[in-house]
């Protein structure tokens, strides 16, 4: 198999304006610059405000390992309620706003080792994932510095971004990066669990020339920073990626305190459906399968929860996935040859483990790889009759495959529609006028056609979902920073 994290170079945003060349993990100098980063020190993660910031302290655990890798401030209510105070919007012309973003860029990726480092520790990123998320981060900032040359936006004022432990870099970055592309001042909150990728993030966001009452660091819960972050009329709208219920409580509190006109732009979850005909090429097939459901831990709204695949040629398939999976190293997130390290956290954990001991009970569980100890789930592939059994988006390694007659294909795609998301979407098949047929009627943001369904590239597969899976525009897309900058001035009447 390709070694992890090599991938070819791209130029998706036109040749000009080429993405992150990633890192190559074959690399002896790459891997000797990464392994120095290792245990090295890791940075202070409080408040990063104008005027200093205290709170009550909370540990950062290490998903693999259950150690407690640093102790970080919080922002108490008086701390945020400073911030927003102090906050500014970012009143450079846009050729400076976007050298200072493409200078981030150029930081970030000299920082590869530190950074890959502390998504293990703090998230349990795999190396791979890591290359591919500093990659996805260095590809915002660079995406929305050139949106804004060519747009010109002017900002709405003092933005709030409220982002999740899973891309803990690349979401946090780019909602950052539009946010400040459009010169609007932001207050982000970063997930619970992962406050210290994001003050590395913020440091150096700083160092290139961000200043500093324009971009500030609030790390802290939902309900306290969360929520003052929301309810305050001086934020002109929120950046928001996390769970559909998240998203709901958020567009609530903003309806009580915000001005109207504020946008909520949410990214939340999927209920993501795959089907394989029989006219796909099983080994094809089953390599998509298993990266879309397995890679991350699951950890992806846009991963791969239920499959369909076509009665004839299941038995088969459902054999070579099993395969595949007894193929899947798991545990440490550091060593080159893992595919699936830890969940986030022990209550993750525990909540996924019991969905596959309910389907284990109910004699529905295929196949399961035994968990290392401590915060980790095996890859289970689990039997069900259709999308409306999954009564909610299992965030961790767990697939659900279903059986189909091609006599019922519309039946699948009307399910799928069903549950009311919209994320992404998978399709293996030959038949053009079938890929056609079932492009038509699936409502998804995102939909793939014979590769896997993850990994959405910057510029060139704009990320999103519709229905329960978010409010559009789609992040790294080119409708992103019109709909967070000021809306332009309606023409003169007449
Ligand atoms: N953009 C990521 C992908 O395409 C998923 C983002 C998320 O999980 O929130 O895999």
């Amino acid at each position: 198999r390709p070694p992890a994290g090599l991938v070819a170079p791209q130029a998706i945003f036109g040749a000009d304006r080429p993405n992150s060349q990633g890192f190559d993990l074959t690399d002896a100098d790459t891997l000797a610059r990464i392994e120095a980063a290792r245990d090295g020190a890791l940075p202070d993660a409080g408040p990063l405000t104008v005027r200093p910031g205290t709170g009550a302290t909370r540990p950062v655990t290490n998903p693999a390992t259950g150690e407690t890798v640093a102790q970080v401030t919080e922002a108490d209510a008086a701390t945020v309620t400073r911030a927003i105070a102090d906050a500014a919007t970012w009143d450079a012309p846009v050729a400076e706003r976007a050298a200072v973003l493409r200078r981030a860029a150029a930081l970030y990726e000299r920082d590869f080792g530190p950074f890959f480092a502390v998504l293990a520790r703090e998230a349990g990123k795999t190396l791979s994932d890591a290359v591919g998320e500093l990659r996805e981060a260095v590809d915002f900032l660079r995406y929305y510095a050139g949106e804004a040359e060519r747009g010109d936006p002017a900002p709405r004022g003092i933005l709030t971004a409220i982002s999740p432990w899973n891309f803990p870099l690349a979401i946090f970055t780019g909602q950052v990066a539009a946010a400040l592309a459009t010169g609007a001042g932001v207050l982000a909150k970063p997930a619970e669990q992962s406050p210290l990728v994001a003050a590395m993030a913020v440091r150096l966001l700083h160092e290139a020339g961000v200043p500093a009452a324009a971009l500030q660091l609030l790390p802290g819960d939902g309900a306290t920073v969360g929520r003052a972050l929301t309810a305050d009329p001086r934020i002109a709208g929120v950046i928001f990626t996390g769970s559909t219920e998240t998203a709901r409580a958020i567009r609530a509190v903003m309806a009580d305190h915000l001005d109207p006109g504020a946008p909520l732009i949410a990214e939340t979850g999927g209920l993501n459906a795959m089907i394989v005909d029989s006219t796909a090429l099983p080994e094809q097939a089953v390599r998509d399968i298993v990266l879309s459901a397995f890679r991350s831990a699951g950890q992806r709204c846009s991963a791969l929860r239920c499959l369909y695949v076509q009665e004839d040629v299941a038995p088969g398939l459902i054999e070579m996935i099993q395969g595949a999976m007894d193929e899947l190293t798991l545990g440490d997130p550091w060593d080159l040859s893992t595919d699936v390290g830890p969940v986030i956290d022990m209550a993750a954990r525990d909540s996924i483990a019991a969905h596959v001991d309910t389907a284990r009970k109910q004699g529905r569980l295929l196949h399961e790889r035994p968990a290392p100890e401590g915060c980790f789930v095996g890859p289970a592939l689990i039997r069900i009759d259709g999308i409306a059994d999954l009564q909610r988006e299992i965030f961790g390694p767990v697939l659900h495959v279903a059986t189909f007659r091609a006599a019922d294909l519309h039946a699948v795609t009307r399910a799928v529609n069903a549950t009311g998301y919209g994320l992404t979407f998978g399709l293996h098949s030959r038949i053009d006028t079938r890929v056609q047929d079932i492009a038509d009627r699936i409502h998804a943001g995102n939909l793939y056609v014979n590769r896997n369904q993850i990994g959405a590239i910057v510029g060139s597969q704009p990320f999103g979902g519709e229905g329960l899976s978010g409010t559009g525009p789609k992040a790294g897309g080119p409708f992103y920073l019109p709909r967070l900058a000021a809306p332009a001035p309606a023409p003169a009447a007449g």
